[in-house]
């Protein structure tokens, strides 16, 4: 898996990428991510990058000119027909599923980041593919959105994990919430580990596990509970109790819209 990300911040981008599990994912060769540096593909003496914006308004607009150049350096080095994404508070908002999609897209990512208030829309109807927004709110720079995209894909690849199980286990996978997690001491400023986690008995565990994990989403996200389907036997025994507690019908099929 590739990522090039195109940005005004390559050093502090690229620092932040190399640390911990990605920086091991990279040294293995199972990803490689590298950054570029915008600015070096101006034709001016000053490196200038932004220019006003036409029709008035405040604020610097990063000109098409530098990011095309940059973008073809990027697509030259990449060797193979790349996938640019615009980070842009515009695009559609970033979820586990497009982490899911990208990884198996089977072609280079491009990063583009943003700065100051934007970008010449010529460049994105030129060579973006796609703009992903990481939420609902709006940054200075597309730096954090463009590791945050990067950061997900990648620990989905092959290899950059222990095991699959560490992302398929995880929230937002199979559209539920993870369950609480602990770890030593078994009693810490005098809240106690759950007794069953200690039991060793893993199917008590698992049930366990699968309940608080259906009553975090139930509480916390209505919106992805209302998605969910008990298909299972163990599941739809969870729902029969989960009703018996909150004393309401709790079946996402029959819940109304907004409940
Ligand atoms: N004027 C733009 C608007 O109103 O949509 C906001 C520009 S923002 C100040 C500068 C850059 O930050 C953007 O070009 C984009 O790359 C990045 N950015 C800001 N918020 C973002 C978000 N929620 N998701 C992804 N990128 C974002």
């Amino acid at each position: 898996m590739r990522i090039d990300i195109m940005t005004l911040f390559p050093d502090t981008v690229g620092a932040i990428m190399h640390e911990s599990i990605l920086g091991r994912a990279q040294a293995k060769g199972l990803i490689e991510i590298e950054t570029w540096q915008i600015r070096d593909y101006t034709t001016n003496k000053q490196n200038q990058v932004d220019d006003y914006p036409y029709g008035g308004g405040h604020g610097a607009i990063l000109q098409a000119d530098p990011l095309f150049r940059c973008w073809e350096a990027v697509c030259d080095e990449a060797g193979a027909p790349v996938h640019t994404i615009y980070l842009s508070p515009c695009g559609k908002t970033f979820t586990q599923a497009d982490a899911r999609r990208l990884r198996d897209l089977g072609q280079p990512l491009v990063l583009v980041c943003g700065h100051y208030e934007g970008i010449d829309q010529r460049f994105i109807d030129e060579c973006v593919d796609e703009e992903i927004s990481l939420g609902d709110f709006v940054l200075t720079g597309g730096e954090i959105p463009a590791m945050a995209v990067a950061d997900a894909v990648c620990r989905l690849v092959p290899g950059v994990l222990g095991d699959e199980e560490c992302f398929t286990d995880e929230s937002h996978w199979a559209g539920t919430l993870e369950y609480p997690q602990y770890s030593r001491p078994e009693v810490w400023h005098d809240l106690a580990v759950p007794k069953i986690l200690l039991s060793g008995n893993h199917a008590a565990v698992d049930r366990w596990r699968r309940k608080q994990s259906l009553y975090r989403t139930y509480e916390r996200r209505p919106d992805m509970y209302r998605k969910l389907r008990f298909e299972t036997k163990q599941d739809k025994k969870l729902l029969r109790e989960m009703e018996e507690e909150y004393g309401q019908d709790l079946d996402p099929e029959k819940l109304g819209p907004g409940q």
